[in-house]
């Protein structure tokens, strides 16, 4: 086998075979390298046969991972390379600091806890300076990617033609920073601050500060802001004592010893050098985090290079907020939009496009895209480039803005539409050929994108639900990880995925190959069908009036008792005898099952919980039964746990196991096969791990609540609802306020009324100050009782006018302690937001 590293360089790589589409074309995947990674939550080995079929013909794979079969397997493809390593990461890793060696340009390396994205996004927009004659060409992370496996691979972005780069990098752990600092190896580093991220993989702040440090251990320059005096004292005492050369240009607001001595009064920053020279300048943001941003950008670029006073104001104004969300919203037309609006490099566009594959719930793709900026490619190549990506992706249709990327037309399909402007797209473009569309909508800033969503959205009144799929993956994988790769996982995704959005999360989950999904009732099965779902789906409450659609769809039920058993046995002989098979009622529905495949079904065992399922003394009835109808069968078996949740139950959950256990055995002896056995939900997962068998079954945990309240700090939270201040007023003592004059007022007080009752899920025992919401950071109580789709609050200290934005719960109001005010579990607040209330579905790019 091969070993020639070095020649992998000059290809594209994947890691991913997600990011795999299609039919992209054939002779870049010929050209391109997959690496196999073997992760904690994929084994990149696994996917060699389809990335073959695909056209892919070099992989580098571990020699661990290659057992006697797998050779056997990849001797099948006779005409692929296969270069074996240790590590692929590792490979990925060594080839990118190689590729590094070879460029000698300024690269700049940003670390710290908070901000890494948002200084390197600021950066790159104030540095390239003219569209047409940039200041400098960067090459820089997509997004944020700053991990062991996106550094590599951001870096490996860098070609001749690059004046800058700018990478970041994050860590979790100690020893991860010496892998990213040979990779990136930096000539001036920037080291955002320090915060409490991650202090969980370190023993102390001071370790992780030093661990950081070692980004900087060959770079010329290091900027970091003096205030924070733990970096100061370690950076002067670790790092210069392995790089002795290093200059340090610091920053401070309020005077201690600095380059920069920096004074803010209103929205003007005076910056006085050390040399005694200064200027002022008007600053776009001031909140906190962002004038650190801001003023890391500032001397970040006057260490590059002097700059007149008037060149960084007009760069300043110029400055967006930034916007990392991958926003899904709902569009007119009943289109679905993907808001991307405020960046467009090719690496960027491969994200988004992965993403619109992956959440496209309409069959047909539009694409709406400004000229690429950037890219420090000849513009021929870059844009064969992006019409390939674009043809790889499936785009029915594609509409191309700016005068470049009209230009080159010819690199796309013929039925796309250029326009050179925004404003000529505004006013010419059909925009009812959206009807029924996933559209992505991306451009680089100064196209001004955001007026084309603001066109195309449907507009949001008031309350909103903001899902966060990053969250959701993550609280995913941690799930994962707890049960490992031997077990299965299903996913509950009644109730509206728990109040979530079914098409939307059973779409991620189906992305991160899940093994089963699970509803309640037919009716949200066939919805997941309709929305391109085809993972495994069970339905646990299968009424015999939807037989045939569970037939039709292809969807698998829960049987409970005899009756079912028997009435669902029938049905499907009937089927049978007639020659029908899954899909057969549901023209569009295609499907490889055969009219005589024996059908799916799954047991449910009543071991305590005393709600569906056979009790144990039924089961050789059943087992008889499954013996003389060959058409079904068992799938699996399972039973549920009554208190999972709490430890004062423990011996009556080891019981249920107990029998559990026993009446699988009976079973599996009888029916000759073992179905697949589960028993956990979300809190049993975390603790009777040693009960987890073959499958488990997640709930309530992959939305963030973490239902024995033992590892919350590990999730991640999903939901977020806000909504909107519709009138304050200030009203006097003495007088009451809402319905039966319930709110009566001790104090003269400004009253708030918000755009949210208990029509939207904000439940009427919140009233009567029992439930508060956040408002600009300040936590307000409810006044009198709540309406049906208006609450009353008491906004007398906080800073808040007409219009703005009410968190309800989230992040900041974890949702644990709404239903601990109402005296309810967090389910029922979750699955209680009703559906009036619109899902926002968003991600932040990685
Ligand atoms: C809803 C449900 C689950 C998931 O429970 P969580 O507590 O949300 O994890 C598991 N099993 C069955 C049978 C369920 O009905």
């Amino acid at each position: 086998m091969k070993t020639k590293n070095f020649q992998l360089i000059n290809h594209q790589w994947f890691t991913d075979s997600r990011q795999v589409t299609g039919a992209a074309s054939d002779a870049q995947l010929a050209d391109a390298v997959f690496f196999a990674i073997q992760g904690e939550h994929h084994d990149g080995h696994d996917f060699i046969g389809e990335l073959y079929k695909k056209g892919i013909r070099q992989f580098v794979v571990e020699r661990s991972a290659l057992t006697p079969d797998r050779r056997t397997e990849l001797m099948h493809y006779a005409d692929a390379t296969f270069i074996e390593v240790d590590s692929s990461l590792q490979t990925l890793q060594t080839l990118a600091a190689e590729q590094r060696r070879t460029v000698h340009i300024p690269i700049i390396g940003i670390t710290g806890s908070n901000g890494k994205t948002i200084v390197k996004e600021w950066l790159a927009q104030l540095l390239e300076g003219g569209q047409v004659f940039p200041d400098f060409i960067i090459a820089k992370s997509p997004k944020s990617y700053n991990s062991q496996l996106g550094v590599p691979l951001s870096v490996h972005q860098l070609n001749e033609s690059h004046t800058l780069g700018i990478f970041e990098a994050g860590i979790s752990k100690v020893h991860e920073m010496q892998e990213l600092e040979t990779i990136i190896r930096p000539t001036i580093g920037i080291f955002t601050n320090i915060g409490t991220a991650h202090d969980e993989g370190f023993r102390t702040r001071k370790q992780k500060i030093a661990e950081k440090l070692r980004l900087f251990i060959h770079a010329d320059t290091l900027i970091y802001c003096a205030d924070y005096t733990d970096i100061d004292e370690e950076a002067r005492l670790l790092l210069k004592a392995v790089n002795p050369n290093i200059q340090f240009v610091t920053w401070s607001l309020k005077g201690r010893q600095a380059t920069y001595q920096g004074v803010i009064q209103d929205d003007k920053l005076t910056l006085t050098n050390s040399d005694g020279s200064s200027i002022e300048l008007k600053l776009p943001f001031f909140d906190r985090a962002s004038v650190e941003n801001l003023l890391h950008c500032l001397v970040t670029m006057l260490t590059l290079q002097p700059w007149p006073k008037e060149t960084l104001q007009s760069r300043l104004n110029r400055l967006r907020p930034v916007s990392m969300r991958l926003e899904q919203k709902e569009g007119i037309n009943n289109s679905v939009l993907i808001d991307d609006s405020y960046n467009n490099d090719v690496a960027g566009l491969q994200l988004a496009l992965s993403f619109l594959n992956q959440q496209s719930t309409r069959s047909r793709r539009v694409v709406i895209l400004s000229d690429v900026l950037q890219s420090g490619q000849p513009e021929n190549d870059l844009y064969e480039q992006v019409g390939d990506l674009i043809r790889a992706n499936d785009v029915g249709q594609f509409v191309g803005i700016g005068p470049i990327v009209s230009q080159n037309a010819h690199f796309f399909a013929d039925n796309s539409l250029f326009y050179t402007t925004t404003d000529a797209f505004l006013a010419q473009f059909p925009f009812n050929e959206l009807r029924d569309s996933t559209v992505l909508v991306k451009g680089a800033r100064p196209f001004s994108f955001e007026r084309i969503v603001a066109r195309l959205e449907r507009k949001v009144h008031g309350t909103v639900l903001e899902i966060n799929l990053d969250a959701l993956t993550h609280n995913l994988n941690y799930y994962r990880e707890k049960v490992g790769s031997d077990t299965k996982l299903m996913v509950m995704v009644k109730a509206f995925a728990y109040g979530s959005g079914s098409a939307e999360v059973a779409q991620l989950l189906q992305f991160h190959r899940v093994d089963y999904l699970a509803v309640a009732y037919a009716d949200e099965g066939i919805s997941l069908r309709q929305n391109g779902i085809d993972l495994p789906v069970m339905v646990m409450n299968p009424a015999p009036e939807t037989f045939d659609a569970l037939l039709a769809y292809n969807l698998e039920p829960e049987i409970y008792s005899m009756r079912i058993l028997r009435e669902w046995g029938e049905f499907v002989q009937e089927a049978w005898s007639k020659g029908q098979g899954a899909g057969s009622l549901e023209p569009g529905l295609s499907s490889d099952i055969l009219p005589r495949a024996p059908r799916p079904i799954h047991l449910k065992i009543d071991t305590g919980m005393h709600r569906l399922g056979f009790l144990e003394t039924e089961l050789s009835e059943v087992a008889s039964y499954l013996k003389n109808h060959p058409n079904l069968h068992v799938a699996t078996v399972f039973s549920h746990l009554a208190g999972s949740d709490d430890a004062q139950f423990n011996a009556f959950s080891k019981q249920q196991y107990e029998t559990f256990l026993r009446s699988t055995a009976v079973l599996e002896a009888a029916l000759g096969y073992r179905p697949t056995r589960h028993l956990l939900n979300s809190a049993g997962i975390v603790r009777f791990p040693e009960y987890k068998l073959d499958m488990v079954r997640l709930g309530i945990g992959l939305y963030g609540v973490e239902a024995s309240g033992i590892n919350q700090s590990a999730l991640q939270t999903v939901g977020t609802l806000r909504t909107v201040v519709s009138q304050i007023k200030t009203v006097r003592a003495g007088e009451s306020i809402g319905y039966s004059r319930r709110g009566v007022l001790d104090h003269e007080a400004r009253i708030a009324t918000l755009a949210i009752g208990y029509a939207d899920g904000y439940d009427r025992r919140l009233g009567n100050s029992i439930g508060h919401v956040w408002v600009n950071g300040t936590r307000c109580p409810t006044v009198g009782n709540i309406c049906m789709d208006m609450t009353m609050i008491d906004v007398t200290s906080a800073m808040v006018s007409e219009g703005d934005e009410v968190l309800i719960f989230g992040p900041e109001l974890p949702i644990t302690e709404l239903a601990k005010q109402m005296q309810t579990i967090p389910y029922e607040i979750l699955t209680g937001v009703s559906d009036r209330v619109k899902r926002v579905f968003f991600k932040e790019g990685n």
